[in-house]
């Protein structure tokens, strides 16, 4: 973040104000810890912040220090929107489209208050007069990092804050391994660690909460990969009815994608979920190298994301739907071979 524009959200922090903080909907990891260490700065500088998420979040980030404060939107609607219609201001975190907040959109449209947009992914909307993004960010939590950095010094950053953060940075950069993670993604978690972050323990809270229906429904997913070696692409799918044989929760098919992705010689892995619900196949796709599923995503499944991480959705039949996939490879076999 420039320092003009940390400036300007100094001399609006210079009085008390009513702040909502707003992930996308299904937030992951990055999206809650960037809120609530958000949350955290703010209400220890005598404002009056609310983090309002568009929907609920998986029990594995639960244990966030703030967690219980989070406003959902989808149940607590009149009250998010009477706090949304009376806000100063607006920090989004971690999405780069209004869409990306599902119902809550209308709320937001019709707000009066000033946006600031915290976020790392490519091509940013202009929905927020202060846009701090950078799309080589490892993480939305790196650059909160940043801004209370930038802010109040390493004092801002309490024990709390420090524990939201790194859960951020570390589900965000799959343990610290993808290519987003720099030298300095590192120091920012050294310096987390040394402010009170507990490492190990947010490890173990968030990656050792396996249960039993969770494996099966991964045996599933495993049990129905399709290896596809000449476009070096690998997918899976999981049908509405293995979700309600394994008695599925927010959460649990976190990180199945990534199965595909680590078969020796695969470049592209996706993962199509039925909700049956919403009339959707949602679909999460992740690269490794030059591939931007983040342009597939935009393409063909009116979603979006990172190069090498991204999502969207389909309104077709499974059945049509992995089809259609099949043969959209086509005319991406020379990318993914190149
Ligand atoms: P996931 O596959 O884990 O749901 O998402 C991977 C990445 O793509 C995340 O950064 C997420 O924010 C983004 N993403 C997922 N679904 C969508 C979508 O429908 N639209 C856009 N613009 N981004 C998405
Ligand atoms: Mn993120």
């Amino acid at each position: 973040m420039n320092s003009k524009d940390l400036q300007t959200i100094r001399e609006l922090l210079s009085t008390p104000k009513k702040i909502a903080i707003v992930p996308h909907k299904n937030p992951d990891g990055d999206a809650i810890g960037a809120a609530l260490a958000l949350w955290h700065y703010l209400n220890n500088s005598g404002h009056q912040p609310e983090v309002i998420s568009p929907n609920d979040y998986p029990k594995f980030l639960k244990w966030m220090p703030g967690t219980e404060q989070v406003v959902i939107f989808e149940k607590q609607g009149d009250m998010a929107r009477d706090f949304l219609s009376a806000a100063d201001l607006v920090f989004t975190v971690d999405f780069n489209q209004l869409a990306r907040t599902g119902a809550m959109q209308e709320s937001l449209l019709s707000s009066r208050a000033r946006f600031l947009m915290i976020d790392h992914h490519q091509q940013p909307d202009g929905f927020a007069q202060l846009v701090y993004s950078d799309p080589e960010m490892s993480s939305t939590c790196e650059m909160v990092y940043k801004v209370l950095e930038g802010l109040g010094g390493l004092d801002a950053i309490s024990p709390e804050i420090a524990n939201c953060l790194y859960a951020g940075i570390l589900t965000d950069t799959g343990s610290f391994k993808y290519s987003a993670t720099s030298s300095n993604t590192h120091r920012v978690v050294a310096n987390l660690i040394d402010r009170g972050a507990q490492n190990t323990e947010i490890h173990r809270k968030i990656f050792d909460t396996n249960t039993p229906e969770r494996l099966q429904l991964l045996g599933i997913a495993l049990r129905n990969m399709v290896v596809l070696k000449p476009y070096r692409t690998a997918y899976t799918s999981l049908r509405q009815e293995d979700l309600d044989a394994c008695r599925y929760q927010k959460g649990d098919t976190e990180g199945f994608v990534n199965y595909g992705l680590s078969l020796e010689g695969i470049r592209f892995a996706a993962i199509f979920i039925e909700n049956r619900e919403e009339g959707i196949i949602k679909i999460s796709f992740r690269s490794k190298g030059d591939f931007s599923v983040n342009n597939f995503a935009r393409n063909h499944y009116s979603g979006g994301g990172h190069i090498n991480a991204a999502g969207g959705r389909s309104r077709e039949s499974m059945e049509d739907t992995l089809t259609r996939f099949e043969s959209l490879l086509k005319s991406y076999k020379k990318t993914l071979n190149a």
